[in-house]
């Protein structure tokens, strides 16, 4: 299977051509497919399979009818949620999204505890369509103001194990709430106790459940 045959747009393939990635991983060429649907999945993953290009490239390619080189914040708002437990995954994933949309007009941002919010803010202001964040830092944004998250039509939640391990729970909830109820979500983790089964229920709508 190639990367052209899962369905993904030329300006996707021509980034990925790029960056050297020649065959799509098992769980890329399970989820990829799906998510273009719109399928709301519940990834079973470890770090290293390639599952941040599963859920990143299709999640790109549903907002590319909304990219846009328009110059005002209101063209730029966050379409989608990316939610990491620690700040080096986000890092991580943030620069993976950024080369995959290095040939489409769409802006992403990271934004994580520990370091000072207002380097974070005039970013977020000129507006991103993909915001990837770790759940303590997005809310602050929120409580401050800085950023909407009325408009995210999608949510991924990424080592969502670890989440809870480092007692995201709580802020897990309060963020989901602030979003539309219609909305696409990808969950991921490695294991599945009860508490992950629970959040998955609570989050997800009716998942397809991809083992890799
Ligand atoms: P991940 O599991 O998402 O952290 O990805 C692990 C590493 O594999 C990252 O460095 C990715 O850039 C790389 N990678 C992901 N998918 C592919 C692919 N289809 N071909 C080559 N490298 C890939």
């Amino acid at each position: 299977t190639t990367f052209a045959e899962l369905g993904l747009a030329p300006d996707i393939l021509r980034a990925l051509d790029e960056m050297g990635y020649l065959t799509p991983t098992p769980i890329q060429e399970q989820v990829i497919p799906l998510a273009l649907q719109g399928a709301d999945i519940l990834g079973a993953a470890q770090t290293g399979t390639g599952k941040t290009a599963a859920f990143a490239l299709p999640l790109i390619q549903r907002l590319l009818p909304f990219a846009n080189t328009g110059t005002s914040p209101a063209k730029h708002p966050i379409r989608a949620l990316i939610l990491t437990p620690t700040r080096e995954l986000a890092i991580q994933v943030e620069e993976s999204v950024q080369a995959y949309i290095k040939h489409v007009p769409l802006r992403s941002l990271v934004v994580y505890g520990g370091v000072s919010i207002n380097t974070q803010i005039p970013i977020l202001k000129a507006g991103v369509e993909i915001l990837v964040a770790t759940p303590g830092r997005l809310l602050d944004h929120v409580q401050n103001k800085t950023l909407m998250l009325n408009q995210v039509n999608t949510l991924v939640l990424d080592e969502a194990d670890r989440m809870l391990d480092m007692g995201f729970m709580p802020d897990l909830k309060r963020i989901v709430a602030l979003l539309p109820a219609q909305r696409v979500n990808m969950m991921f983790s490695a294991t599945f106790p009860e508490e992950i089964r629970k959040l998955a229920d609570s989050i997800l709508n009716q998942p397809t459940f991809i083992e890799v």
